[in-house]
């Protein structure tokens, strides 16, 4: 019998080590804003095939502008990031870095485009046409449900139906890496988890690699197989978590007591992270 209090199943933190080829590599990385901010400080991070990696932290350690550096928006101020060449079967032959798709935190849709001419932009801005487009931007469509939906306007959508805009909109090119930053922060909870299982089913159907900004222990939980942790003041990397529980995960995931044992793993490192002194 286990002892009052402690967990009942037998999961630990694991610390993340290989990651086999990694698809980018951070080496040192520092970001100082121009007005003094050090928003990274010695950020050391490799980033492998078709992991799916939290970036999880308190507000201001640097999460977005991590990931916007990782995105090439915005320099940096030390170190250096590499991307490895993809294989060569890969469709354009690109190097993961040119085939990147970014969600923000709001859907960022135009209000006066419906939701087929949304998901369009990105094409529209390769010079595609809107009839050559049509078979990529409805198959995009289904992916997040909403082919029925092509004809409606932004004012139209819930906010979930937005967000699945934004996504379809990010599929759109055919992203190796699927950079997404809170993407369902601003969603009532039953719509993020909704969302959650939708784009953890479209992670299992594709090679991609998802890095994901979040502050949600839960959530990094239930969708990584990997948690970074960071701290700010400087932002920086303070744990580096594996969780080793298998996909397809459900809400029945959520009753498990892997589940919670790896939420407590976690929270555990962040208090510990935020507790520790800033310079
Ligand atoms: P997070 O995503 O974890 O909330 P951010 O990356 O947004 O953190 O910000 C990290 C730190 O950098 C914060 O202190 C924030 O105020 C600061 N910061 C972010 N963007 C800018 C900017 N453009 N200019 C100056 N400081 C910034």
């Amino acid at each position: 019998m286990p002892a009052a209090n402690q967990p009942t199943s037998r999961v630990e933190a694991v610390h993340t080590r290989g990651v086999g080829t990694p698809i980018v590599t951070l080496d040192s990385v520092g970001k100082v804003y121009g007005n003094g901010t050090v928003a990274l400080r010695d950020v050391n991070l490799a980033i492998g095939r078709a992991q799916f990696v939290s970036l999880l932290g308190p507000s201001g350690c640097g999460k977005s502008t991590l990931l916007r550096l990782i995105a090439g928006l915005g320099d940096f101020s030390s170190g250096r990031i590499d991307w490895t060449q993809s294989p060569a079967e890969n469709q354009a032959g690109d190097d993961f870095k040119r085939n990147l798709g970014f969600v923000f935190q709001e859907p960022t849709l135009m209000p006066w485009a419906n939701v087929f001419d949304n998901v369009y932009l990105p094409l529209k801005l390769t010079r595609l046409s809107r009839k050559s487009a049509r078979p990529r931007i409805m198959d995009a469509l289904a992916m997040v449900g909403l082919e029925k939906f092509e004809r409606s306007y932004p004012r139209e959508l819930s906010g979930g139906m937005k967000m699945r805009v934004s996504i379809a909109r990010a599929l759109i090119t055919r992203p190796s890496v699927l950079l997404m930053d809170e993407p369902f922060a601003a969603l009532d909870e039953i719509t993020r988890f909704r969302l959650n299982d939708d784009l953890l089913r479209l992670w299992a159907g594709h090679d991609w690699t998802v890095i994901f900004v979040t502050h949600s222990v839960y959530e990094s939980v239930y969708l990584s197989n990997r948690i970074v942790v960071m701290a700010a003041r400087p932002g920086r990397v303070t744990a580096d978590l594996t969780i080793d529980e298998p996909y397809p995960r459900s809400e029945a995931f959520r009753m498990t007591a892997a589940y919670n044992d790896y939420c407590r793993i976690v929270s555990a490192e962040l208090h510990s992270s935020m507790d520790e002194a800033p310079e």
